[in-house]
């Protein structure tokens, strides 16, 4: 092995509530350390440490942030969290990162481990590459996590330059024999204990899991293990090859609401005309006012103006109108003392004139001569002050004021858009509203409106124009992306045409278990994407998948977009639209807070819980004697798109044995008017 370049980097990652809480009482980090300086042919650098809780998320945010960096980690060694106690999470953490799975690194480790108790068995490791990475989970007994690192250390290096992308060939020159020598290993002398003795051929490439020998271990067989799936079903290999449980962990809907948050894309700033279009729009930045409201002194009543002399009071008595003013464009003559003017509400005054008396506090006393004009009009009132009936330049809204700020919306009710509109702002900075695309999957899926009987096994597409018309009730845009069969070539081919015109894309169907639900697979092996969830503890709507695909914007530089993928029961995608794919719309579109608004009922009839999931109840919202109540809409079964006429609610049931009782409180997300 070549060490003449720099060395190898190797990242720690201690997974303890303890530890996470306070660092002092973590032992393995240095033994583990000294394993590296002792037994790693001074061939590593331990560039990476990090403590964090049995968290799936925080052990996974660690690892991405070490493998998907520029400069990616070589080696990533967790210890903890892999045994059997609920609280263990570690192998469930990694599995869904790996790319290749490597169960012989397992298969090594505890082998090593059984030869000095049986207990060893009891860890579930896992070990494999992700990107240019190799990751392996060590016990987390600081012992164990020692015995495990020094069975496999010296055999790493060279993995490791491999999987960085090196060519292997050159580095196999000299064959096996070379590389044992190198890595300072000859068969038995690593791998020691168990069975020492056992003499059979150390294959190099691991292809196929071949047998490790037999007798001496065959309790760790790991032809069964969990770590020998691929990080989702592969289609190409057939029913037979399908999991037959899910690899993706089991997610609170919170934990699944956060990673969308984080993970959605940042929301893209343009310019937009005002216009009617605007409605709907979140600002991007500040708007200041360029023109006054009202841009002259305008009269609020119809009435005369007056002069008030400079004697400071204004006295009753007929006056002659001089002038009229209308609400009109043009220029107004002005207004000497002892004269008056007639106005309208809204019209300018006339230079001079000081304040308007309305003309309930008239009397018209003479007119012209043909009778078309007042003459004379008679002012019954003196208690007139200056500037009373008179609305002031720009005291409405002032030249250089801020009349909206960056993240308020121009709401659909009008406010904002008038405002807008009455300073003669031509153009606003805006966040784009995604454009949503709305895809259905499944080969037995035929257009809705389809004329003619049902052949066995038909199903009218029920998903795509119900997603459609929520999407566009909330004002996004929508594309119409049809029907996709079950097909890999199929669907990758639609997702890629859709990912070019769409930013955020749903599609239904095809997350469950079978052999032809394809769009995990499609999302991470033929897209590249990444799987941020791929299920949630809830009901309906459990196989619900978030994902995001690195994708070219239009000028060169690469985005990311989100695709949801709900389950192909109607009921579950319509849950799931309104709960995960709302909120990631609104993110995009700059409107906070996201998703449906939360409110407290009182259940109005008693509402059954589900023993094994928190269930999303769709129900019926009035509003009576200033409470809100809800009520079910019936059967609650995930296929039944029925249970959502006459929905206006969801209601958040906690998971739990018989039923909330009418006259209890539970959350409501308000999707529609309460009635
Ligand atoms: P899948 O997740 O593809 O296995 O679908 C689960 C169930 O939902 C199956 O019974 C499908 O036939 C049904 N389904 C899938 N997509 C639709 C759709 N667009 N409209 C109505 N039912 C659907
Ligand atoms: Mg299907």
């Amino acid at each position: 092995m070549s060490t003449t370049q720099s060395k190898l980097k190797a990242a720690i990652l201690i997974v303890s509530e303890t530890a996470s809480q306070d660092p002092s009482t973590d032992k393995c980090i240095p033994i583990l350390k000294d394993v590296f300086g002792n037994s790693g042919n001074d061939q590593w650098d331990v560039a990476e440490t990090e403590i964090v809780p049995d968290s799936v998320l925080a052990i996974q945010k660690t690892i991405r942030r070490w493998t998907d960096s520029a400069e990616p980690i070589n080696l990533i060694i967790s210890s903890g969290g892999t045994g059997f106690a609920t609280k263990d999470v570690t192998p469930e953490a990694v599995t869904p990162l790996i790319d290749r799975h490597a169960p012989g690194l397992v298969h090594g480790m505890l082998t090593t481990s059984y030869a000095v108790t049986p207990f060893a068995l009891m860890a579930r490791p896992v070990a494999g590459t992700r990107k240019q990475s190799i990751i392996i989970t060590l016990p987390g007994s600081p012992k164990g996590a020692k015995e495990n690192l020094e069975a496999v250390i010296k055999l790493l290096p060279h993995a490791c330059i491999q999987a960085a992308g090196a060519e292997s060939r050159p580095l196999h020159e000299g064959g096996v024999k070379k590389l044992e020598q190198e890595a300072g290993v000859s068969y038995g002398a690593t791998l020691s204990g168990a069975n020492s003795g056992h003499h059979h051929h150390h294959h190099h490439h691991h292809g196929q899991g071949h047998s490790h020998g037999h007798s001496a271990h065959a309790a760790v067989q790991p032809h069964t293990k969990p770590e020998d799936r691929p990080q989702s079903n592969d289609p190409s290999a057939g029913p037979t090859r399908r999991y037959r449980s899910s690899p993706y962990p089991m997610l609170a809907v919170d934990d699944a609401l956060k990673l969308i948050a984080e993970h959605t894309p940042a929301p893209i700033v343009e310019k937009a005309p005002v216009d009617m279009k605007l409605g709907g729009s979140v600002l991007a930045e500040d708007v200041k006012a360029t023109e006054s409201v009202p841009a002259f002194r305008a009269s609020i009543v119809d009435g005369y103006a007056v002069k008030i002399p400079s004697s400071g009071k204004f006295e009753k008595g007929v006056y002659p109108v001089a002038i009229v003013s209308h609400a009109q464009a043009g220029d107004v003559k002005e207004l000497k003392e002892g004269e008056i003017a007639r106005i309208t509400t809204g019209a300018p005054l006339p230079p001079g004139a000081d304040a308007i008396v309305m003309v309930e506090d008239t009397v018209l006393k003479s007119q012209t001569d043909d009778g078309s004009e007042e003459k004379e009009v008679e002012i019954l009132t003196d208690e007139i002050k200056s500037g009373e009936n008179v609305r002031e330049v720009g005291s409405d809204v002032k030249s250089g004021d801020t009349i909206l700020k960056k993240g308020e919306g121009i709401t659909v009710i009008g406010g904002e858009f008038g405002l807008l509109a009455s300073v003669g702002t031509r153009e606003v900075s805006v966040y784009r509203r995604p454009v949503v695309g709305v895809l259905s999957t499944g080969d037995e899926i035929i257009p809705h409106e389809r004329e003619g009987p049902l052949q066995l096994g038909e199903v009218r597409d029920t998903n795509r124009p119900t997603l459609i018309t929520a999407a566009r009730s909330h004002r996004f845009e929508v594309v119409d992306l049809g029907i996709a069969s079950d097909k890999p070539g199929t669907l990758e081919q639609t997702l890629r045409e859709a990912l070019l015109k769409c930013d955020i894309i749903i599609t239904s169907g095809g997350v469950s278990m079978g052999e032809l639900d394809l769009l995990k697979p499609t999302i991470e092996r033929s897209l590249g994407g990444t799987i941020h969830f791929g299920r949630v503890n809830m009901k309906p709507g459990k196989p619900t998948t978030f994902a995001t695909v690195p994708t070219k914007a239009p000028d060169g530089t690469r985005i990311s977009k989100a695709i949801f993928s709900l389950p192909g029961n109607p009921a579950s995608a319509v849950v799931c639209f309104h709960l995960f794919v709302l909120p990631a719309l609104h993110q995009q579109a700059g409107i906070a807070p996201v998703g449906l608004p939360k409110v407290s009922v009182l259940l109005d009839e008693d509402v059954r819980m589900d023993k094994g999931r928190p269930e999303y109840h769709r129900a019926l919202v009035v509003a009576r004697d200033g409470a809100m109540y809800a009520s079910s809409t019936g059967g609650q079964r995930s296929s039944r798109i029925g249970s959502f006429k006459g929905a206006n609610a969801l209601l958040a049931m906690p998971m739990g044995e018989g039923s909330l009782k009418k006259g209890e409180r539970v959350d409501a997300l308000l999707m529609g008017k309460l009635c």
